[in-house]
């Protein structure tokens, strides 16, 4: 089961996508817990980036997060955010995909080819520790690519099938009014995820 699933009452209440000073971010762990507390967020997910070969001290993340855990009157959840690569493949360690309780999945650099983009995504849509598609169509909008409307429905048909959550990504705007729609139909879930890089970002 999806470690989400547990915490599904929380999916717009929740913040899901948080990124620290591990990395681009500009706050500790403690910092954004302690925020979190302070104007009632239930639940934040650390939603780290990686690579294959992460070049910070992940374990140290980890271990911010558990004592988080204990400090903390919320729910907090590890994770990461993955890049996909051409072949459907994740840009992470399995090993981590494992052991973190919230992996995500987003489309960063990758070739400008809609047919790799929609094949590797129906591939990485089946990997069964992957929560959620982070900032969905963002890499699409900014190469101006268009997704057909009926590989869309097949997408979120199988989100809705393996449980991967939509992201509403409120820094990218994202997804678009009628992916909305569509994935509505599909009955996929969404989630909050506000990609925050900063402490003033997070919202009650
Ligand atoms: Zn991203
Ligand atoms: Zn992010």
């Amino acid at each position: 089961m999806k470690v989400w699933k547990k915490y599904e009452e929380y999916l717009i209440k929740g913040e899901w996508h948080i990124h620290t000073n591990y990395t681009d971010g500009e706050n500790s762990v403690a910092e954004l817990c302690e925020r979190a507390q302070n104007i009632g967020i239930p639940l934040i997910a650390f939603t780290e980036h990686v690579r294959k070969n992460i070049t910070y001290d992940f374990s140290g993340l980890l271990n911010a997060i558990d004592s988080a855990k204990e400090q903390y009157d919320l729910i907090i959840l590890s994770g990461c955010e993955a890049k996909v690569l051409p072949d459907g493949d994740l840009d992470v360690d399995p090993e981590i995909l494992k052991e973190v309780d919230y992996p995500i999945f987003a489309y960063h650099s990758f070739p400008k080819d809609i047919d790799i983009y929609v094949k590797s995504l129906k591939h990485v849509l089946k990997n069964m520790d992957v929560c959620t598609w982070a900032h969905p169509g963002a890499f699409l909008k900014r190469y101006e690519l268009n997704l057909p409307e009926k590989e869309l429905e097949t997408i979120f048909a199988l989100m809705n099938k393996y449980d991967i959550l939509l992201e509403t990504n409120i820094k990218y705007n994202l997804p678009e009014k009628k992916w909305e729609e569509i994935a509505s139909e599909y009955n996929v879930q969404f989630v909050r995820g506000s990609d925050i890089h900063n402490i003033e970002r997070l919202k009650a």
